[in-house]
């Protein structure tokens, strides 16, 4: 860590995994901020004791502002216009997304639902991801809340399913962008909204987990917020995922605002120890989106062009097929953890 740039003051010296306490641990990689350009140099350990990744030192919870002042969650997804083949897969993609989780997308291709069963599952698989695999609400009860909102885009697909949804985060403008699509956003933090207990009947957490100094703080918060049997859905990356072995230190994950870098088994006892069964593990492979951005980063580039580079955006779909499979097959090394719970206690 580079002590000139950060003063002692902003950060915090843990010695310890932040989940289990143990101070056995092994030196995995140092990066730097190549997403937004803080400068400082940060050093990730892995705990031995339950295999997690963490910072150590980090910014403490005052300081690490500094570290999102250029990051920007706001931005909407481009939106490409669909001709050909593009036009018939998301019509594909839309009606089995409208039949399974009651979304009114259009175009549709009518009989996509079950011509996707005749493909790889992966291909639904990432649409299920993309849904958070919640089910259609029952009347009464569909209070949703999306921590770390970003710009709406999800909560619109998700009201537009008959969800009642609110949605929290700490970048101003994102949340002005949810609010211009209908939805009640509320800016800052989970813990300072106010909301009364049991209010939800589910939150969903996608890629929010890996950003927060105590994690059981916030699944606590999560806890008091859902009804009982509410659900709780969480997506981060995969300490344990093979595109981690394969490109080590250039691991798209491993940036300074991930404090903590989970894998199933860990993330898995940290919820039933806050009250949670977790029912599903869902399949996050994420095998291209990861791949490509981790190979951008280790040809060197930096920022959005990690995820924008026009190089690594070309239809590279079938050369990925073999790497779906095999993640598909094992799937602890899945590229993201994805876990579904209930609120039993
Ligand atoms: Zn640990």
């Amino acid at each position: 860590m580079d002590q000139k740039i950060w003063k002692d003051s902003e950060l915090e010296h843990l010695g310890q995994c932040p989940i289990c306490d143990s101070t056995e641990r092994d030196h995995v990689c140092q990066v730097d901020d190549w997403y937004t350009g803080t400068p400082g140099i940060w050093d990730y350990y892995r705990c031995k004791g339950c295999g997690v990744f963490y910072i150590d030192p980090r910014p403490t919870p005052d300081s690490i502002g500094r570290l999102y002042e250029n990051y920007f969650t706001h931005e909407p997804t481009p939106q490409r216009e669909r001709r050909g083949i593009g036009k018939l897969a998301l019509g594909l993609r839309n009606d089995y997304l409208n039949w399974k989780y009651g979304y009114r997308n259009t175009p549709t291709l009518k009989g996509g639902r079950w011509l996707m069963y005749m493909l790889p599952p992966w291909l639904r698989w990432e649409w299920d991801y993309a849904a958070r695999h919640l089910p259609k609400p029952a009347p009464g009860r569909n209070r949703l809340l999306d921590v770390g909102c970003g710009n709406g885009e999800f909560l619109a697909a998700a009201q537009s399913a008959g969800w009642e949804c609110v949605g929290v985060d700490f970048d101003l403008k994102a949340v002005e962008m949810a609010r211009s699509q209908g939805i009640e956003a509320h800016l800052g933090a989970l813990e300072a909204q106010g909301f009364k207990d049991g209010c939800f009947d589910a939150i969903t957490l996608c890629h929010v987990i890996e950003h927060v100094h105590d994690p059981s703080e916030l699944l606590r918060e999560c806890s008091r917020l859902l009804r009982p049997n509410g659900l709780l859905w969480i997506a981060t990356p995969n300490a344990n995922s093979l595109v981690h072995r394969w490109f080590g230190a250039n691991w798209l994950a491993f940036v300074p605002h991930h404090l903590i870098l989970f894998n199933s088994t860990a993330l898995q006892q940290r919820l039933e120890s806050q009250g949670f069964k977790v029912k599903l593990q869902h399949s996050g492979a994420q095998v291209q989106a990861h791949w490509r951005a981790s190979t951008a980063r280790r040809i060197g580039l930096k920022g959005e062009a990690v995820h924008t580079d026009p190089f690594l955006q070309t239809k590279l779909g079938l050369a990925y097929q073999p790497l779906e499979l095999l993640v598909a097959l094992i799937p602890r090394i899945q590229g993201d953890v994805v876990l579904c719970a209930t609120k039993v206690r």
